[in-house]
């Protein structure tokens, strides 16, 4: 495919502007002026629809194809939610912020407001801020809300240490760290859940919070959750909930229950908004009282007549961890999406969101080594150990199903997996999909035994085969994808 620029011709085009019906500016100070024209690519109209448009049909979406790739909840994201958002365009940003303003945006401030009570109740949490971007952002929103408790206890300097479990997610480890802590790590016990003897070892009073992931990143709920609680409790330490994996327990548990004190969700995976290259994250974080005084500001408050205010006033609060209110539109689909679904909606979607996860495992059981063997959540994870023996690691399994139609799931991680194979359906799957797709995994097994080489040289069907990934992350050159 040729860029872009390479299909330029001179003198062509796709608009043609009006004669300019405002007065001509003022000249522009000539340091200011660029020295040549800009080279803009000179395409007609249908050239240029028709470059976007095979371009966007290079992308691998949920929209064209089957994502099952684990922890990250690729649900199928409603079109209807995209209308809710769009409703809210004509608002400027800076109206809620201008003196006398929030009066005059009463419904944008309100969609916030109900979103983070409807958050709360599902968490379990006292009150939600919707400031953070993503969910590592708002780890890093919780962790500093967790700093500032234990500041203001007159503990800041005492309490140096986050403990995380070895299934955690990279962000966890990397989010304490940069709020100035210093990591403790618990190994994963054969049962598929931090080891409790070793976590109450590495537990003492200069623990500042313990965060986990539950379900875990095996997919796996930790039946001694609300024991871990209790024990970094007693050593005045905060439970941090990393709600990755909310999906798989919506209506069913509330962080907040088992003893969790701080919470973020992820609107782009478990409430079905738009993410990877589709649109921009969110990751509200909830908290118990104790910590509502660090919230970032401004926070939307009600007042008793039911107005929403900013309040802007309290000298305990962290700040603002984002620009305005977070990323509204993404919100104002969240919002939609729990409403429309409701109480029973939601607890619907976790049920067959698990329900899906244990089909596959059930079905692949006999083909790819399954480590932790028990009934999982909403995603399992596989090892392709059994493959490694003909050579074939899990990276070769994935470019195998690229060929097939598939998006890989997701390959080696968590890192306590040998070759792992972490697999999430989501709900908005049928079982016809979900039997093709165990087809070809069976087929990826199978080929690993009699032919090898198959897998070794997939993808085939690619633009381009096997990158270096590496390299191609850290060294992007999306121009020239075009
Ligand atoms: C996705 C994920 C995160 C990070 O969330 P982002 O929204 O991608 O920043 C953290 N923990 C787990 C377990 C995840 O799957």
């Amino acid at each position: 495919m040729q860029l872009i620029y390479e299909q330029s011709t001179p003198g062509r085009h796709g608009i043609r502007l009006p004669a300019s019906d405002v007065p001509v500016a003022p000249a522009l100070p000539a340091d200011l002026l660029r020295s040549e024209a800009a080279k803009l690519a000179e395409i007609s109209e249908l050239d240029l629809v028709r470059h976007f448009t095979n371009l966007s049909r290079r992308n691998f979406s949920v929209d064209t194809n089957f994502y099952p790739l684990g922890s990250c909840t690729m649900k199928y994201n409603a079109k209807v939610l995209e209308n809710s958002a769009a409703l809210f365009a004509p608002f400027h940003p800076m109206t809620a912020l201008l003196p006398g303003g929030a009066e005059f945006c009463q419904g944008t401030l309100g969609l916030l407001y109900d979103l983070g009570q409807l958050l709360a109740d599902i968490t379990g949490m006292d009150e939600v801020t919707t400031q953070p971007l993503a969910g590592a952002h708002g780890e890093m929103t919780g962790i500093l809300l967790i700093s500032a408790y234990h500041a203001a206890r007159g503990n800041r300097a005492k309490k140096k240490y986050v403990v995380v479990p070895d299934s955690s997610h990279g962000t966890n480890p990397a989010s304490a760290a940069i709020a100035g802590y210093e990591i403790i790590t618990v190994p994963t016990a054969p049962y598929g859940d931090m080891d409790l003897e070793l976590f109450k070892t590495a537990m003492n009073d200069e623990v500042a919070a313990v965060m986990m992931t539950c379900p875990n990143t095996l997919g796996l709920f930790n039946p001694h959750i609300k024991e871990v609680s209790d024990i970094a409790h007693c050593h005045d330490a905060l439970m941090y909930y990393d709600g990755a994996n909310l999906n798989a327990i919506m209506g069913k548990v509330k962080p907040g229950d088992v003893g969790f004190d701080v919470v973020h969700v992820n609107l782009h995976k478990t409430f079905g908004t738009p993410h990877g290259g589709g649109g921009p994250g969110s990751g509200p974080v909830g908290v118990k009282k104790s910590l509502i005084p660090f919230l970032p500001q401004p926070r939307i408050v009600m007042a008793a007549d039911g107005a929403i205010h900013l309040e802007t006033a309290n000298p305990e609060a962290i700040g603002r961890t984002a620009n305005f209110f977070g990323n509204f539109g993404v919100m104002a689909k969240a919002y939609s999406y729990i409403i429309m679904l409701g109480r029973e909606g939601l607890i619907e979607v976790s049920e067959l969101a698990v329900l899906n996860a244990n089909y596959l495992k059930e079905k692949l059981k006999p083909y790819y080594d399954l480590p932790y063997d028990m009934t999982c959540m909403h995603e399992c994870v596989f090892s392709a150990s059994r493959q490694l023996e003909h050579g074939v690691h899990a990276i070769d399994i994935a470019k195998f199903l690229i060929d097939k139609g598939y998006h890989p799931p997701t390959v080696y991680f968590p890192m306590i997996v040998k070759e792992a194979i972490m697999i999430e359906p989501t709900e908005t799957e049928s079982k016809a999909t979900l039997d093709a797709f165990i087809e070809v995994m069976i087929d990826a097994a199978q080929t690993t035994e009699c032919n090898p080489q198959a897998l070794f040289d997939a993808p085939l069907t690619m633009p381009v085969s096997r990158l270096d990934e590496t390299k191609a992350a850290r060294e992007q050159k999306i121009c020239c994808i075009g």
